[in-house]
């Protein structure tokens, strides 16, 4: 994936390394992940490229729009609540930025891309 904006490059990390935490633990996934979680993450990395917000994004938890589908969000729910606690550990300066993008203010929408 070519994510070169910093803000989103991080969140693409970050998001990464959530899913192969889970995968790891739930799925016994290794090096590579299993094909759910893959599939999964090929999809969130989709959302990211085309998020409305770019560079200014916030945390998809406190987004008005929410462009995941039904079934992904409550993936993706389910990956930060049992890999979340890890990441403080295994990358805490990737859990610290996530923590302070929480408090980033929503900023107003801009056009979609196509
Ligand atoms: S849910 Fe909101 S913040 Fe997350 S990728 Fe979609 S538009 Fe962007
Ligand atoms: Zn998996």
């Amino acid at each position: 994936m070519a994510l070169t904006k910093q803000r989103l490059a991080r969140e693409h990390r970050t998001l990464t390394a959530m899913v192969r935490i889970y995968c790891r633990r739930e799925h016994g996934g290794g090096a590579e992940l299993c094909a759910e979680c893959r599939t999964l993450l090929d999809y969130a990395e989709g959302r990211l490229e085309r998020c409305v917000f770019q560079e200014e994004k916030p945390t998809c938890a406190k987004c008005p729009v929410h462009c995941y589908a039904a079934t992904q969000r409550e993936r993706v729910k389910v990956i930060m609540r049992v890999a979340g606690p890890k990441m403080l550990w295994r990358h805490p300066i990737l859990a610290a930025r996530h923590m302070l993008d929480g408090f980033r203010p929503v900023p107003p929408l801009k056009k979609p891309k196509d």
